[in-house]
């Protein structure tokens, strides 16, 4: 295990105890940076323990077994129509897209039947790596192994639901954009939205407001098109996720804009918890709608 002793995005060495969780492997704790708000877990799983947790130990951990279940893949096709759907007004062209975290492939399949672009993914978990492969799809274990393969840049990389899982997301950015991404190319990112979505758990190293997202891609030299919570299929209700757009520029890092106070953001989190508690009492069809059942076409 490793302890974060700075902000990973602000650098300040200021922190505070934000949540401490508590799962079948002992306790996880969350600090709050008292410079930007950023929320982080420390003490975290080190480079080598995130290797052998997502090579093999992740998907016996979240959902019992390592091969691909039914609901998973609903909720991953249902996850990919929503993100194509919140893209889609933006008229883009995409001739190369790269899934990173690509899971079962349904993003990359998704994108490719709107865009007709080639598609590769990076899924480091065996399991789902070769079932995305039987698909027909290319798919590599890790960044490095898509520079052996001689693989070109995109104009499209997507990261849903990948980022809070990164010991180092400003560092992945910055190396997507600088290695991978072509001069203005898209960037797609989406997360679990800590103000309204519950978000912690032992393999998410960090929770992102769409504010400390917006700041993360930022410092990572992207710029911005724009940043939305939502409930994407599974809420009309709740902001449950927070996706973002941004564009790969040639431009230098911008100085750190912090919109949101630590303060806000206990304010913001209390808020949330009571906001999704009264939902789930009182609409419970509306908080945590399964895929089969999510609208085909979501209300964003
Ligand atoms: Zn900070």
């Amino acid at each position: 295990m490793e302890h974060v002793d700075r902000c990973p995005l602000c650098a300040s060495p200021h922190q505070t105890l934000f949540e401490e969780i508590h799962d079948a492997h002992g306790r996880v704790t969350y600090y709050l940076c008292r410079g930007c708000g950023l929320v982080y877990q420390s003490p975290r799983m080190d480079a080598g323990e995130l290797e052998r947790f997502y090579g093999h130990e992740y998907r016996p951990f979240v959902q019992a077994t390592d091969e691909p279940t039914t609901k998973d893949l609903q909720v991953q096709a249902a996850r990919a129509r929503t993100a194509l759907e919140m893209v889609r007004p933006a008229s883009l062209r995409v001739t190369r897209h790269l899934d990173v975290g690509s899971s079962s492939g349904a993003v990359l399949l998704r994108f490719r039947e709107a865009y007709g672009c080639a598609s590769v993914g990076i899924e480091p978990g065996e399991t789902y790596r070769r079932f995305s492969q039987s698909q027909g799809l290319t798919v590599y274990p890790s960044l490095d192994s898509l520079r052996r393969a001689g693989e070109g840049r995109f104009d499209l990389v997507s990261l849903l639901h990948v980022l809070e899982h990164l010991p180092d997301p400003i560092g992945t950015l910055k190396q997507l954009r600088d290695a991978w991404m072509t001069p203005g190319a898209i960037l797609l990112v989406e997360v679990p939205n800590l103000v309204e979505h519950e978000g912690l758990e032992r393999a998410h190293l960090f929770a992102f407001t769409a504010a400390t997202l917006r700041e993360t891609v930022r410092q990572a030299g992207f710029r911005v098109s724009w940043t939305r919570s939502h409930g994407g299929f599974r809420s009309p209700i709740l902001k449950l996720y927070a996706t973002l757009l941004a564009r790969a520029e040639p431009a230098p890092v911008r100085p750190l804009r912090v919109r949101s106070t630590p303060f806000g953001i206990k304010f913001w989190r209390r808020l949330g918890k009571a906001k999704r508690r009264f939902f789930t009492r009182h609409f419970p069809d509306w908080t945590w709608q399964s895929p089969e059942n999510a609208p085909k076409s979501s209300s964003l």
